[in-house]
């Protein structure tokens, strides 16, 4: 089965509300829609968002980079299109995109369906976390008890450079929610010396870990942190790729890896890290950017294929989107996610 053509297309989908972080304010999903097509007229779709703030992309730089690989992948079959995909400079979701078009295809050869490719035995429901997006402490309390009344339990909690402010929203959450488990993300806005006035100010909470406090390159920090934390510190930024998670588990600087296909470049990358994840006996969060349905859809069957290594999973971007999409092969219910069809 060889790739007769690629195409691309821009889309994007309205979010409900507005997504903020330390990092960035989204208003859309957008991304960039690939459509790789075979000689035998099967096809998959890819896709990639723009998270400049995050993996250095835009639309325009992803967009490019596709075409400029797209001679050097057809009339390839698709392993070897896989291949030359990874051995090329461009960025990790600009790969991404193809990647998961790629191992769509790879399915299809076999003639298996994505659950045969990826050996999913448990299909019992899992859950999302949902985003809590930063924001004045009344607003976020308020937000979370929304969610959390809606059946979402896991909250994701984003905080900002403003250290007291996250000391005191995490307090009111942790006192106003008792039976949610929360998930603190601070999207590297702090120091060494705010994290761990942080986890002074907040010893009573119950929360579940704490995500990236420090800049990404700070591995001598996080690794200090993860030393002094009893909360669980979870690497997001600080790992994009497999060599990356293997660094960062061999130095002890942190006990978690966020993967996200964005950062490591596609399923198959993906696939390494969990594997070393799981002879390691480290456990993992799965997320995602604000990203369209087919690259959430080909995350999802990674969830539900890694569920021993996977412990939490942020997959929520279906629950911003104004419309629940119809190119998911799951059902969200609130955060409960399970396959359309057993
Ligand atoms: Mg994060």
């Amino acid at each position: 089965m060889k790739i007769k053509d690629i195409t691309l297309t821009q889309e994007k989908i309205r979010l409900k509300t507005p997504f903020i972080t330390a990092l960035r304010e989204v208003h859309y999903a957008e991304f960039i829609r690939v459509k790789v097509v075979c000689d035998d007229g099967s096809f998959a779709y890819g896709e990639a968002p723009a998270t400049k703030a995050i993996t250095g992309e835009t639309l325009e730089s992803i967009s490019s980079a596709v075409e400029a690989l797209r001679s050097s992948l057809v009339d390839k079959e698709i392993e070897d299109a896989l291949e030359v995909l990874h051995k090329a400079y461009c960025g990790s979701s600009a790969k991404a995109a193809l990647d998961m078009a790629f191992v769509m295809l790879l399915a299809k050869q076999k003639k298996q369906t994505l659950c045969e490719f990826f050996a999913i035995k448990d299909k019992s429901a899992l859950q999302t976390d949902i985003t809590i997006s930063l924001n004045e402490k009344a607003k976020m309390l308020q937000d979370a008890k929304d969610a959390f009344d809606a059946g979402m339990k896991i909250l994701k909690i984003k905080l900002g450079a403003d250290i007291i402010h996250a000391i005191e929203v995490t307090k009111l959450l942790d006192k106003e929610l008792r039976e949610a488990e929360l998930l603190i993300d601070a999207n590297q806005a702090w120091s060494l010396e705010e994290t761990l006035q942080y986890l002074e100010g907040i010893q009573e909470c119950r929360i579940a870990l704490l995500e990236q406090p420090v800049k990404a390159d700070e591995l001598e920090a996080l690794k200090m942190i993860t030393q002094k934390s009893r909360v669980p510190i979870l690497a997001d930024e600080a790992v994009f790729t497999f060599e990356d998670a293997r660094k960062v588990v061999a130095m002890g600087a942190a006990d978690m890896i966020n993967i996200k296909l964005m950062k490591c470049g596609g399923v198959t990358k993906a696939m390494e890290i969990l594997e070393y994840a799981r002879k390691k006996g480290r456990t993992c969060m799965l997320g995602s950017m604000i990203e369209g349905p087919y690259s959430i859809n080909i995350t999802l069957y990674l969830a539900f294929a890694y569920r021993d290594v996977v412990k939490f999973i942020d997959l929520d971007s279906p629950l911003l989107y104004e419309k629940l999409p119809q190119e998911l092969d799951f059902i969200y219910d609130g955060a409960t996610i399970s396959f359309k069809e057993q």
